[in-house]
């Protein structure tokens, strides 16, 4: 297989839904030449490349249902979207991926075959209770509380062993997300090593 260079940055932002990690991270896009890859926003379906209809069916019906899309699926699309970023010189701020283990080992793999490695992983964190509030105040389409629910119960079941996989080797960094907005920018960009 024909791997490319992996030359910029990569910063994982982890946190649970609602915890401000899309916000945050665009923030952090605007003010520093950084692109920012949201896994729910290309899977919702503004990724240009999920052309194919049947995919993009099948996509929609795991994010209606409050369910992760398919591992492999899920690493392919992102893996290749990270390789465009890269190809155009630029860094990136993973925002909703790795999800699972499965994906975290995957990363670490693909960017190792790559030549390349995740520079910082940081969870920005809230509770629980903070998540639920968050994400019921949104009003998406996909917010409805039974799903909210649901989602939030699979992230924590699916993605704790993400947490502990970063955790254990000493990578995550943590930033409490229950602030006031400018606060928790300024922390997360001194954690990703670009104060301004
Ligand atoms: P989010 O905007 O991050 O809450 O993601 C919305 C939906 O997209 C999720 O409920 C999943 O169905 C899907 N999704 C986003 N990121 C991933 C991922 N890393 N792995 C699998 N499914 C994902």
């Amino acid at each position: 297989m024909m791997v490319s260079d992996i030359v910029g940055q990569i910063h994982v932002l982890l946190g649970l839904p609602g915890s401000g990690k899309g916000t945050q991270a665009g923030r952090i896009c605007a003010d520093i030449d950084i692109a920012h890859l949201s896994s729910g926003v290309l899977f919702r379906g503004f990724g240009a490349h999920i052309d194919s209809a049947n995919q993009n069916n099948s996509i929609r019906r795991y994010i209606d249902r409050g369910e992760l899309v398919p591992d492999d699926l899920a690493c392919n699309v992102v893996m290749h979207e990270i390789e465009s970023i890269h190809r155009k010189g630029k860094g990136v701020i993973l925002d909703g991926f790795p999800r699972t283990l499965n994906q975290a080992e995957f990363l670490d793999k693909s960017l190792a075959e790559r030549g390349g490695n995740i520079t910082s992983v940081i969870n920005l964190y809230v509770s629980e209770e903070i998540s639920l509030e968050r994400i019921l105040s949104r009003g998406r389409h996909d917010d409805l509380p039974e799903i909210a629910r649901r989602r939030l119960d699979l992230h924590q079941q699916l993605s704790a062993p993400v947490l502990d996989y970063y955790r254990s080797e000493g990578r995550l960094l943590v930033v409490n997300g229950d602030r006031d907005e400018d606060e928790v920018q300024a922390d997360l960009l001194r954690a990703i090593g670009s104060q301004i």
